[in-house]
């Protein structure tokens, strides 16, 4: 299968669109194989402008370049796919803004960041901490990724916020990785992650709370509100070196809500990734 991307257009930080149209690793329902179409449609219906809060025109931007989606395959060789596309990306020193697809897909998107950046930490946002070491007989399953990108030494730094499924099983492998787990109970919108050098954001949609973002296969009250996951976007420093917006359902969504949702973030993180600056220095 011809998985290249156009990489033409890209320059050195450039931010590239990339769309992974792929839910096969999802357990409960698929759909999020349809979600890069609707934030795309949400982004360009013309109901909102392509402005950041903090004053970018996405819009008239030359380095936001819409790469498309990378055709994937059905089965888990779609993660090699993944990290060829991504890898493709960062050799043109763009920058990767994925648009899943379930959360396997990260894995895939971790493989090819962390041989590019190294130590590399990432900035998790979930109402599930994915750190199964299996899950129902599938280690590659949407409920697995972390787990994996740990082992394999992808991640140096995890930070998860927005968590309120730990079960006894991700306890044990929250102490086993070092995950810093910042709950949903005791989630603080004022606390400075102190996040440094390279950093990459993974925002499952589910961490928000269903009242803001229903369109997602697993709804779990008592989540994070939009403006929660922008302030965290806002604390960001200016070494983020990629970002995915994951698991958007769209047969779950409602009037493209939160789809809406996710083309907003896309929209921040697209505005982070563009402000520059060394990701290996160690100032915020
Ligand atoms: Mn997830
Ligand atoms: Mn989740």
């Amino acid at each position: 299968m011809d998985t290249a991307v156009p990489t033409a257009k890209l320059t050195p930080g450039s931010v590239a669109l990339l769309g992974l149209p792929w839910d096969a690793m999802s357990t409960h329902m698929r759909g999020p194989a349809e979600a890069p179409s609707a934030i795309r449609e949400a982004l360009h219906g013309g109901s909102a402008n392509l402005w950041s809060e903090r004053g970018r025109d996405l819009g008239e931007h030359p380095r936001f370049v819409d790469m498309g989606d990378v055709k994937l395959p059905e089965d888990v060789a779609a993660l090699d796919a993944i990290s060829e596309a991504v890898q493709s990306v960062l050799s043109r020193g763009a920058k990767p803004l994925v648009l899943g697809g379930d959360h396997a897909v990260t894995l895939g998107v971790l493989r090819a960041v962390a041989q590019r950046w190294s130590p590399l930490t990432v900035l998790h946002v979930d109402a599930h901490p994915d750190l199964y070491a299996s899950y129902e007989g599938n280690p590659f399953s949407h409920a697995c990724p972390f787990a994996r990108a740990l082992e394999e030494g992808l991640v140096s730094r995890l930070v998860q916020v927005g968590i309120r499924t730990l079960n006894g099983h991700q306890r044990e492998q929250v102490e086993r990785f070092g995950v810093e787990v910042i709950e949903a109970h005791a989630f603080d919108p004022n606390e400075q992650l102190g996040l440094v050098g390279p950093v990459y954001v993974s925002i499952d949609l589910d961490g928000l709370d269903p009242a803001f973002a229903p369109g997602v296969s697993h709804h779990e009250p008592g989540g994070l509100s939009t403006r929660d996951v922008l302030r965290l976007l806002n604390q960001l420093p200016k070494s983020v070196v990629g970002a995915d917006v994951v698991e958007l359902n769209p047969r779950r969504d409602l009037h493209g809500m939160t789809a809406m949702v996710a083309a907003k973030l896309a929209k921040e993180l697209a505005c982070r990734l563009l402000d520059e600056r060394d990701p290996l220095s160690s100032a915020p």
